[in-house]
């Protein structure tokens, strides 16, 4: 028997008895009694699949393995029920026996499980499991999954989703697309870190403007306030230089694409989120105390009139709520001339045109950044849960490419 080009597989006799005892006939009782021969009928399928496929390749001239002697013809089985090896199946893990075979010419013995399985030497998770694992995990939590799993017959535990999770996440790497457009917004959100007190770290993300709408993630980090915004764009440094043009939106440090200036048009955007944030750096500029009572009135004054409630529907409204906040600021501004905070002043004086007009278009929904829905659609998982610097980033990473990026298990 030869691999003929349209070789369309072996045919595998599975046999299967079962003898349970069995109480009653309910619906329940006949599920949970499947459930229990599951774990079995998994693994023995696995088995026979491969001692089917083991015997076809022992078969075959030129085997689908070659012994480190280089041999890839002569090999006697060993045994092809041999020492037990756990490898994830999907529904749970299973402890399947290793096919072993021992080289007629130098005599060393080989296992083939994995290598019938198309799996790497070693490894316990084949990439197509671990891929929808991790998918599964950057989805909803860990704890959710789990008990979803389980409903159906599944024993994923949290653990090997999240092990998933990290693995998937390794693979992804964001940049820009040559193919979609010369646009894009770069931004930042707040992130709950473990040990890290108030809001953490910041998440920044680098996004694309697509040919036929909607967009797509090109850049993704996990930092410090007021970090470096390198890594958001590093990846994409020859991409930027192969558009003729680029606009970006943003009001993170661009200093990696200085060199890009004849290409890359930055827009400068001003986040209101950052303003009371960049207002506790200026006020300590101008020597006023951290929680001083006048640090504090600066600051939580900053946060009233940088707050912005959504969905106000009536125009009037929101004109009325524009004019208190302008008026509001005005008297900020006042005050801390009056205390001769230059540096706060000259800060605030330069925010105040552009903070209004960003105000009054998010307050009657008119441009709401494209950003900001990717930002809701990381936080819907992250705000979820507790999480480590790394940890954070790589289910981030997986759940924004399913959902922009055409990422799929
Ligand atoms: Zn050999």
């Amino acid at each position: 028997m030869g691999i003929t080009p349209q070789f369309e597989g072996i045919i595998i006799d599975f046999n299967c008895q079962f003898k349970m005892h069995i109480k009653d006939s309910r619906i329940s009782t006949i599920l949970a009694s499947f459930a229990a021969v599951l774990p079995q009928l998994l693994t023995d399928f696995f088995q026979k699949v491969l001692v089917g496929f083991g015997e076809y390749a022992m078969a075959l001239k030129k085997k689908p393995f070659t012994c480190k002697c280089g041999n890839d013809a002569d090999f006697i089985w060993k045994t092809r029920h041999g020492k037990k090896t756990k490898i994830h199946g999907f529904y749970r893990w299973v402890e399947l026996q290793q096919l072993q075979v021992k080289c007629k010419l130098c005599g060393s013995k080989m296992y083939i499980t994995r290598k019938l399985l198309g799996m790497e030497p070693m490894k316990r998770i084949a990439p197509e499991i671990y891929r929808k694992l991790g998918l599964l995990g950057s989805l909803t939590t860990f704890r959710v999954a789990e008990k979803i799993g389980g409903m159906f017959g599944w024993a994923v535990d949290k653990m090997t989703i999240w092990s998933a999770v990290q693995k998937t996440a390794s693979e992804i790497d964001f940049k820009l697309d040559a193919n979609e457009l010369p646009h894009g917004e770069a931004d930042g959100t707040g992130i709950g870190i473990k040990g890290i007190a108030k809001r953490g770290k910041e998440l920044k993300v680098f996004v694309q403007y697509k040919q036929g709408g909607g967009v797509r993630i090109a850049g993704l980090d996990l930092g410090n306030y007021n970090g470096s915004w390198d890594k958001l764009f590093q990846n994409s440094i020859e991409v930027f230089k192969s558009f003729s043009q680029f606009l970006l939106l943003t009001d993170g440090d661009t200093a990696i694409l200085d060199s890009l200036k004849d290409k890359v048009k930055i827009i400068f955007q001003r986040c209101l989120w950052h303003i009371p944030h960049q207002a506790k750096h200026v006020l300590w500029k101008d020597a006023v105390k951290r929680k001083s009572a006048e640090s504090l009135y600066v600051i939580s004054e900053l946060m009233e009139i940088c707050a912005i409630r959504p969905f106000v529907d009536c125009q009037q409204t929101i004109e009325m709520m524009v004019e208190s906040k302008r008026k509001r600021l005005g008297e900020i501004i006042k005050y801390c001339r009056d205390n001769g905070y230059t540096h706060t002043v000259s800060y605030l004086e330069n925010a105040q045109p552009d903070m209004f007009t960003a105000l009054e278009k998010r307050l009657n929904g008119k441009t709401t950044s494209k950003v900001e829905r990717v930002m809701r659609t990381v936080n819907m998982r992250v705000n979820v849960s507790k999480w480590s610097k790394a940890g954070a980033l790589n289910v981030t990473k997986v759940r924004l490419a399913y959902y922009y990026n055409g990422f799929d298990a």
